[in-house]
């Protein structure tokens, strides 16, 4: 699966580079947008509408001090605020079925689950 890193910021790609090698050869993007997302792993900070539509999300989780919010972020800020690369199931109820949980796994029109039959949440 391919890996993208979507940030803007100097810090964020500096501390990916130093603590996770694992994601070196990751494209790094400043925007993304559906197309980018779909059917990959992202590392980010994604609104919660944009890390529902990747394949994986993983995200920069750390405790931002109220006064720094906002400021730019450096490496070193980010291992002071405790950053970590966490993995995140981020689903709306109508993307998986309410009846066997499976995720994304719909009939070809979209109306029930391809693996029980079910009809999806939010469709007639
Ligand atoms: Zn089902």
């Amino acid at each position: 699966m391919e890996t993208k890193i979507v940030t803007r910021h100097a810090g964020a790609m500096e501390w990916i580079a130093k603590h996770h090698l694992e994601f070196g050869d990751a494209e790094v993007i400043a925007h993304a947008d559906v197309g980018d997302l779909k059917g990959r792993r992202i590392i980010g900070m994604l609104p919660i509408h944009m890390a529902a539509m990747c394949k994986e999300y993983w995200h920069l989780e750390m405790t931002v001090p109220a006064d720094r919010r906002g400021t730019e972020i450096s490496c070193e800020d980010m291992e002071n605020f405790g950053c970590k690369i966490s993995q995140f199931l981020v689903v709306a109820p109508g993307d998986f079925c309410q009846v066997c949980y499976e995720i994304g796994s719909w009939t070809h029109d979209g109306l029930r689950c391809a693996e029980c039959g079910a009809p999806r949440k939010g469709q007639k």
